[in-house]
């Protein structure tokens, strides 16, 4: 086994620990080692314990010792997003409103973890409250991307998808409310998957679109995502939107499943606005397909040009309500210099969120105000619908749909100023989350200059077994996965 232990992938690392090559504490000293040598540059986490990753690598070599190891994830060091409670962890949300806060809790996710004999190792730098394609808006500071440090990992979940391109953990969570997993991970270079809405439980992710938010892996290869995803998908019933449907082995199925496949190629997905670099590795993965014995047909989302305003009127009125519970008394910074209560709130809210918190908490406000919520919400809500049923029209003659995760490579930290200008990121992803369906971002090439390019798979509801057997397929037949950034 390569010296990099950091940089294999679980199926890999899960044998050495099962014939006793290797053991959970070497892999989780050799993570930490890595992570003190490399994170002064990537500033991907937030806050660590190394003692208590070593606890639990301890625990699991125990377990693995008396026969009783919990399958894949049993002693692979995973890091959580800071959105993802544990208990006894800070949880942030990258916010200077949540600087102090302990969770008392875990999220579902994470019990699921613990169950399946992970060790939880880190919490990962994200835009504030997950708000971002850049991961510039955390109270934190910018994460580097692991490929050049000067540029974003991409958001909101860049701390994640940049700790798992540098060997900072094996895998890692992060969750996506308009592409937050896809994008990143499409800007970093590896594996990242959005289930479809209901799957992954929400319970104690930290709330900024209820209706979009989803908890998802970060994963080297496409089967460590499908082992992750098995590990926390489910339903639950703390969640009132977990779906009740069987999970079925996602790992097993990666071999059962083989098409042919019908493949839809949007053509709202190839317009104005896409690096061409881009384009031409995303036309060599249709290639590909096509070359697999894959129907390819263009099909055609006609809504796909409201997707933008209608996830900004949707995505920040669920925040404003969502965030209204951070006024300094029941949770969150409270203020030093307030006169009498209601100025408590304000000075509390106005000191505890960042700028781009409070835009879109202003603007959420505005879209639900009496005169203007039939006009804003009520609409958007009808938009959201006619987008939705695009994409199930499409579905009627194709499998899954194969797109760019992101119209450009990662750019610089500080490039885009102006906030419209970082919300045209997530065009080819925001659809997805208004139409609940699950997406998977995998990488699809370099750039000249040497950035990750990311192909995104659609599926349709809860088919995650077939999305993930088909971009298995193509990661199989190329030799991305085994490219990583020289850090
Ligand atoms: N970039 C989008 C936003 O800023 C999506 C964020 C996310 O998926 N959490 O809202």
């Amino acid at each position: 086994m390569s010296s990099e232990l950091f940089l294999r992938p679980i199926t890999e690392l899960a044998t050495a620990l099962d014939e006793k090559k290797l053991s959970s504490v070497e892999l989780t000293q050799t993570v930490i080692a890595r992570t003190k040598a490399v994170d002064g540059r990537v500033k991907a986490f937030n806050s660590f314990d190394e003692s208590d990753a070593l606890t639990q690598a301890a625990a699991s070599d125990a377990r693995r010792a008396a026969g009783q190891a919990r399958g894949p994830l049993e002693g692979i060091p995973i890091g959580l997003k800071d959105v993802i409670a544990v208990t006894g962890q800070p949880l942030t949300a990258s916010s200077k409103m949540l600087a102090n806060f302990v969770s008392p809790y875990d999220a579902t996710v994470t019990q699921k973890l613990k169950h399946a004999g992970a060790v939880l190792w880190g919490r990962l730098n994200c835009d504030e409250f997950a708000m971002g394609s850049s991961t510039e808006n955390s109270a934190f500071g910018p994460t580097g991307n692991p490929w050049d440090t000067t540029r974003v990992p991409g958001g909101s979940s860049g701390g994640s998808a940049a700790a798992l391109a540098a060997g900072e953990a094996i895998a890692t969570l992060g969750s996506d409310t308009g592409g937050s997993i896809r994008q990143p991970a499409a800007l970093c270079g590896v594996v990242g998957l959005k289930p479809t809405y209901g799957l992954v439980s929400r319970y104690g992710l930290i709330a900024f679109a209820s209706s979009l938010d989803q908890i998802g892996p970060f994963a080297r290869t496409v089967e460590d995502a499908a082992i992750v995803l098995g590990a926390i998908a489910g339903h639950d019933e703390r969640d009132s939107t977990s779906f009740k449907t069987d999970i079925p082995n996602y790992r097993a199925e990666l071999a059962t499943r083989k098409g042919p496949w019908k493949l839809g190629i949007p053509k709202e997905y190839f317009g104005e606005g896409l690096d061409p670099e881009i384009a031409t590795a995303v036309e060599q993965a249709i290639t590909f397909y096509q070359k697999q014995g894959c129907e390819i047909k263009e099909v055609s989302l006609p809504h796909t040009r409201y997707c933008l305003d209608t996830y900004y009127v949707i995505a920040t009125a669920e925040a404003s309500s969502n965030l209204a519970r951070y006024d300094g008394i029941r949770y969150g910074h409270r203020s030093k210099n307030a006169a009498d209560a209601v100025d408590l709130y304000s000075q509390s809210r106005a000191e505890g969120f960042g700028p781009e918190v409070k835009r879109r908490i202003i603007l959420g406000t505005y879209v639900l105000s009496s005169g203007y919520y039939d006009a804003y919400y009520l609409r958007a809500q009808k938009v959201r619908t006619l987008i939705r049923q695009d994409f199930l029209n499409a579905f009627r003659d194709v499998d899954a749909l194969l797109t760019p995760t992101s119209p450009m490579p990662a750019f610089k930290i500080g490039e885009k100023a102006d906030p419209l200008a970082l919300y045209l990121c997530d065009i080819y992803t925001i659809g997805v989350n208004l139409a609940g369906l699950p997406g998977i971002s995998v990488p699809c090439g370099l750039t000249k200059s040497g950035l990750p390019i990311g192909a995104q798979l659609i599926g349709q509801p809860f088919q995650e077994a077939n999305l993930l057997a088909l971009a298995h397929a193509y990661e199989q037949a190329h030799e991305w996965r085994n490219q990583h950034p020289k850090l």
